[in-house]
């Protein structure tokens, strides 16, 4: 119930409880550094600063609403939660936060990366999870998939019908927790831009323009929207970027309209960016960020123009990560490279025409776990792929008609 009054919240700011401050004091503030060689390597009048949100203990920042939402949940007396995750990310993060508060956590994780990605897997096992991958045999949602297609690879919103279905059906006993998209977890990921604040408030210093990459929208709405609230009250002129993969374009190329959060149709519609709730990302893209929608308060933001957006192909989002690698030592999680490719072309735009451009950007988490895509990348196995266009206007047939 807590989740639900955030969700439907009208307040400027929501105390963050002290359980939650006590586990984030392991990793919070998160560093924010300078890239000052990166800088140098792309010889520009740029300054470039990045968040890191993996030094979490998970690797990412999807800790940062796992923690509190694991923390509401014991608050009510919940003994059991289920989720999907897709690269794995949200679910490690989700079953650490459940070990710590005691909650039992029963994940659906996308069968391409819960193959592609067993590490992450018995990350979540190590953690006490129990984990299917998905489409599974489990649930009507999962059986209704492998019936039409026995080979599916599965998507994020598949393996969301499964989770919200286990919850649906338990009589109230399980409940359903999701690691992105919706409006609490974007309240509960605006640390990190508030904290950004502060500290570049020390370094006398900011941002002209804040980027993130997008999959559901909750580190790049966690970096800017605390900044889109400094520039309405105060008049700025910062840009706000969203960084997202060519494969899935849901900003840059959905269409703005009621659709549903899953693949089969269970949750409630959200008005976001969506290229349509049965859409399943290509195998081949890599790079993750594959839902087929996009959180409803940054899909409204770009409506009105306050967020720009930009889709990138998987190999140039790559190269960037490699550059940034090779200058900075962190090797990003393909999400992560989706931003940095944005910063680096803001970058040298920058060289191009002499301007002092202050770039900040959302560095989500590391690419410990992701190691299978850069061999894929470094065998020249990794091929650039656009989501077709007559995709887009097919799916867009089969969203529900919504009448006001
Ligand atoms: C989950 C994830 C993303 C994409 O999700 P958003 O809700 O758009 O932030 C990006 N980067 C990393 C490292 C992730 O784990």
């Amino acid at each position: 119930m807590a989740i639900i009054q955030q969700e439907v919240s009208a307040e400027p700011y929501i105390e963050i409880p002290d359980p939650v401050r006590q586990v984030y004091y392991q990793w919070r503030p998160s560093p924010l550094f300078r890239a000052r060689r990166l800088e140098k390597a792309l010889d520009t009048p740029a300054r470039i600063y990045y968040k890191y949100e993996g030094t979490s203990p998970a690797g990412s920042h999807k800790p940062n609403t796992a923690v509190p939402q694991a923390f509401y949940n014991k608050e009510e007396g919940i003994k059991k939660i289920s989720t999907e995750t897709g690269a794995g990310q949200w679910r490690s993060s989700l079953a650490m936060a459940g070990s710590f508060f005691g909650i039992e956590i029963e994940i659906f994780m996308v069968k391409v990366s819960y193959q592609q990605k067993p590490y992450r897997r018995n990350l979540m096992e190590a953690f006490g999870a129990t984990v299917h991958a998905s489409p599974t045999r489990l649930t009507d949602a999962g059986q209704s998939i492998l019936a039409r297609d026995p080979e599916s690879s599965g998507s994020l919103g598949i393996a969301i019908s499964e989770a919200v279905e286990v919850a649906a059906k338990s009589g109230g006993k399980v409940k359903y927790a999701l690691g992105s998209v919706l409006n609490h977890v974007l309240l509960h990921q605006t640390i990190i831009g508030e904290e950004a604040l502060l500290q570049l408030a020390h370094a006398d210093d900011y941002p002209d323009v804040v980027i993130g990459c997008t999959g559901g929208g909750s580190n790049f709405a966690g970096l800017a929207f605390p900044f889109i609230g400094e520039a309405r009250r105060k008049g700025l002129k910062t840009r706000f970027l969203a960084a997202e993969p060519m494969a899935c374009p849901s900003l840059t190329r959905g269409v703005y309209a009621y659709d549903f959060g899953d693949t089969v149709g269970m949750t409630p519609l959200m008005k976001m960016h969506s290229l349509g709730h049965d859409f399943i990302p290509p195998d081949i893209h890599s790079g993750g960020l594959r839902y087929h929608g996009m959180s409803p308060l940054i899909s409204l933001l770009h409506d009105e123009g306050i967020i720009e957006a930009q889709a990138y192909y998987q190999t140039s989002a790559f190269e960037a990560a490699i550059q940034f690698t090779r200058t900075e030592g962190i090797i990003p999680a393909p999400e992560s490279s989706h931003a940095i490719r944005a910063a680096i072309n803001e970058a040298l735009e920058a060289k191009e025409t002499g301007q002092e451009r202050v770039i900040l950007f959302n560095l989500s988490g590391h690419g410990h776990f992701d190691m299978a895509a850069y061999e894929s990348y470094f065998a020249g196995k990794l091929r650039d792929y656009e989501y077709p266009a007559d995709a887009i206007a097919d799916a867009q047939k089969r969203m529900p008609k919504v009448t006001m």
